[in-house]
C-alpha cells in the first residue's frame, strides 16, 4: 500500500527499469518494481549467484560503477519504504480497471475525480487547482498487474498501480539453418549468460556467429574465460558503421568500445569473418555425459570461482526433431563468405571444429504486455511519445522494448520515463530545462542505434540456406518444407495463415522464436504480434483471476521483497 502516495508499477529491473523507479521514487512516487529475475540488473548487468561467490565479479563487465549506483539508490529506497522490489514475479498481464487506482482521502484524489466526472470542486480555491489538474493530469483508469510467482509459477498475484512503466527489454532473435537444433548450439546471449549469470562456459572451442554488436562483447567474454574461440562469424560488414559519419560522431566513445573489441580479439587471436555465414552445424555421435547437452565448464577466469550450472537453459532445444540427430552432438561447423548480393561465394565454404556455436542474430523488443494494453507498436517496437509515455493514458514504456539501443540508451529512457510519472501523477508542471541534457542524449543514442540497425540487418537471400527438412519452428518441429509448401501450394501469405496450416508458432514459446524465420519464408514483413498473455499461464491460475488471487503469495515461492 502506498501510504496515500501515488503508485506507480514499473515491470522489468534492467537498466530502464531501475532508472525509471529511481527517478520515480526520489519524486515521491509510490514504486513497486517487480522482475521475473532472481536479481535486479536485466541482461547487460546480469552478475554471478551471490551462493557461487565470485571474488571478482566486476571482472565481466564493463560500466560497474553505474551499476553500483544503481543497486545503491534501489536499496535505499527499498530500506526508506519508497520502493517495494518483488523478484521472481512474472508478469502475464496488465489490466485495466474502471476505478481509478488514485488513494482516497487526498486532495489528489478530489482532482481526479473531478477531472473524471466533470463536477464542479466544491469548495472555493479548489476549481483553479482542477482546472490545471485536468491539463496536467489526464483522467485515466488504474491499473491491475497480474504476476505468477516464483520457479514453479502455480500461483498469481496482483498489484494495483495508477501507473505503470513498461521496462521489459528485448530477446534474442536466431535465424534457423541446418543443424541448429544441435546440442552444442546455444544463443549468443545464452553463453553470455552462463558466463556472467553463472561463470560457466559452454564448451572449450566455440565458433561465435550471426550478425550484430552483442557477437564481440560474447567473443571476448568466452576468449577471457579460457574457451578457445576459433572464429567470429559476422554477416555483415562492421566497415558500414564507419561509414556512417553522422552517426558516429554523435558517439564517439561507441568507436573506442569498437576498437577495445577488436584489440582483444586480435590479442586472443580470434579470427573475425566479417560477410560470413554458419551455412551448416554438424553433429557427431556424442557419448557419456555429452550425451545429455551442453557441457557446462567451468570458467576460472578472472579469480571468479567456478561452480557447476544448469547449462541446458540456454541450449536450443528440439534436437529430437532432427531425427538421426536426437543422439548428436556438435562437432563442427561449415561457414562460407558472402558476395555483395547476400549470396554464398561458390568455393569458399570451409569447416570448423567446434563444440559450441554461439549464435544470434539481433535482438527483437518485448511488446506482448504493451500490445495486450492496447498500446500502439510501431513496427516491433511499442511507441512512445518525447516523455516515453505511449498513446495508453498512464502507461509509460522505456529501454529496449521501446526499440533495441543499449544499456545507456535504456537508462536515459528510464529516467525520463520516471520523471515524467512523477510530473504527470502529481500534476507538477514537467521543467524542459532539467531534462534537457538527458533528452539530448537520447537523440544521439537513438540515432546511432539506427545506424547500427542498417548495418546489421541479416543478409539477402539467408532464407534460401534453410533447407526443406531444417526444423523452423522447434516447439511443433515444423520444419522449412512444411512453412514452403503452405505458402506455395495453400496460398499462405501472412504468419497467420502458415500458424492456421502448419502449427509453427502455437507451441510454448507462442512463435517468439520461428517467426521471423517463418515470416522469411512467407516473404512478408515481421511485425510485432499481439499476444494476449505475456507468459504460458497455468488454467488453474486463468479460473481463479480475480477472484482469490489477491496478492498473498504462497509459501513454495515468497516473493523476496528487499
Ligand atoms: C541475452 C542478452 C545479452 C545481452 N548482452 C549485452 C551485452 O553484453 N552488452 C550490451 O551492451 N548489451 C547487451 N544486451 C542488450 C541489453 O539487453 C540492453 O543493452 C539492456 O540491458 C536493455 O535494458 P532494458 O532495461 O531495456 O532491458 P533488460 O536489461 O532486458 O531488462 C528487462 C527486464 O525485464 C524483465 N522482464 C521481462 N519480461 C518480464 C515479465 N513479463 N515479467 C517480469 N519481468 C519481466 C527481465 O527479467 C529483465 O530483468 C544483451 C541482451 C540480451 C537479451
Amino acid at each position: 500500500m502506498a501510504d496515500g502516495r501515488h503508485r506507480l508499477v514499473v515491470i522489468g529491473a534492467g537498466p530502464a527499469g531501475l532508472a525509471g523507479t529511481l527517478a520515480a521514487a526520489a519524486r515521491g512516487i509510490h514504486v513497486t518494481l517487480i522482475d521475473s529475475a532472481a536479481a535486479a540488473g536485466g541482461q547487460f548487468y546480469r552478475r554471478p549467484a551471490s551462493g557461487l561467490g565470485a571474488r571478482r565479479p566486476r571482472a565481466l563487465h564493463h560500466e560497474w560503477r553505474t551499476w553500483e549506483r544503481l543497486e545503491q539508490g534501489l536499496a535505499e529506497h527499498v530500506e526508506a519504504g519508497t520502493v517495494e522490489y518483488l523478484t521472481d514475479h512474472h508478469v502475464w498481464l496488465v489490466e485495466r480497471t474502471e476505478e481509478t487506482g488514485r488513494t482516497e482521502g487526498t486532495e489528489e484524489t478530489e482532482r481526479a475525480a473531478w477531472t473524471e466526472r466533470g463536477e464542479r470542486a466544491d469548495r472555493a480555491g479548489r476549481a483553479e487547482r482542477a482546472e490545471r489538474a485536468e491539463r496536467l493530469i489526464p483522467a485515466w483508469p488504474g491499473f491491475v498487474v497480474h504476476a505468477l510467482l516464483g520457479r514453479l509459477q502455480e500461483r498469481s498475484v496482483t498489484v494495483r498501480a495508477d501507473a505503470v512503466l513498461l521496462a521489459t527489454g528485448g530477446y534474442e532473435k536466431v535465424l534457423p539453418f541446418p543443424g541448429w537444433t544441435l546440442p552444442g548450439v546455444v544463443t549468443a546471449g545464452g553463453a553470455q549468460a552462463m558466463l556472467k549469470g553463472g561463470l560457466v562456459v559452454p564448451g572449450r572451442r566455440a565458433v561465435v556467429a550471426g550478425t550484430g554488436p552483442l557477437l564481440l562483447p560474447v567473443a571476448t567474454g568466452l576468449a577471457a574465460a579460457g574457451v578457445e574461440v576459433a572464429a567470429v562469424v559476422e554477416s555483415a560488414d562492421p566497415r558500414g558503421v564507419l561509414r556512417r559519419a553522422g552517426a558516429l560522431t554523435s558517439q564517439p566513445g561507441k568507436l573506442v568500445e569498437g576498437t577495445r573489441y577488436a584489440a582483444r580479439l586480435l590479442r586472443h587471436r580470434v579470427p573475425f569473418l566479417p560477410l560470413h555465414t554458419v551455412l551448416e552445424a554438424h553433429g557427431a555421435e556424442a557419448h557419456g555425459a555429452e550425451a545429455h547437452g551442453a557441457e557446462a565448464h567451468g570458467a576460472e577466469a578472472h579469480g571468479a570461482e567456478a561452480h557447476g550450472a544448469e547449462a541446458h537453459g540456454a541450449e536450443t532445444r528440439g534436437a529430437e526433431a532432427q531425427g538421426p540427430r536426437g543422439a548428436e552432438r556438435l562437432e563442427a561447423v561449415t561457414v562460407a563468405a558472402l558476395g555483395p548480393d547476400g549470396r554464398v561465394r561458390p568455393g569458399t565454404e570451409r569447416r570448423i571444429p567446434c563444440d559450441t556455436l554461439a549464435v544470434g542474430h539481433g535482438m527483437i523488443p518485448h511488446t506482448d504486455l504493451a500490445g495486450a494494453l492496447g498500446c500502439r507498436i510501431d513496427g516491433m517496437k511499442v511507441d512512445v511519445d518525447d516523455e516515453q509515455r505511449t498513446d495508453v493514458p498512464g502507461v509509460w514504456a522505456a529501454g529496449e522494448t521501446t526499440g533495441i539501443g543499449g544499456a545507456a540508451l535504456s537508462l536515459t529512457e528510464g529516467h525520463l520515463a520516471g520523471r515524467s510519472v512523477a510530473a504527470r501523477l502529481t500534476g507538477a508542471a514537467a521543467d524542459p530545462r532539467a531534462t534537457a541534457r538527458a533528452v539530448r542524449a537520447r537523440t544521439r543514442m537513438r540515432r546511432f542505434a539506427a545506424a547500427l540497425d542498417a548495418v546489421y540487418a541479416p543478409p539477402a537471400h539467408w532464407t534460401d540456406r534453410i533447407t526443406d527438412d531444417t526444423v523452423v519452428c522447434r516447439c511443433e518441429e515444423v520444419t522449412g518444407g512444411r512453412v514452403r509448401a503452405a505458402v506455395t501450394d495453400l496460398g499462405a501469405g501472412d504468419v497467420r495463415t502458415v500458424k492456421l496450416l502448419t502449427r509453427a508458432g502455437m507451441g510454448w514459446c507462442q512463435g517468439r522464436i520461428c517467426e521471423p524465420a517463418v515470416a522469411g519464408l512467407a516473404g512478408c514483413e515481421q511485425g510485432a504480434t499481439r499476444r494476449l498473455l505475456a507468459r504460458p499461464v497455468p488454467l488453474g491460475v486463468l479460473a481463479r483471476a480475480g477472484t482469490d488471487d489477491g496478492g498473498a503469495p504462497d509459501a513454495d515461492s515468497p516473493p523476496t521483497a528487499r
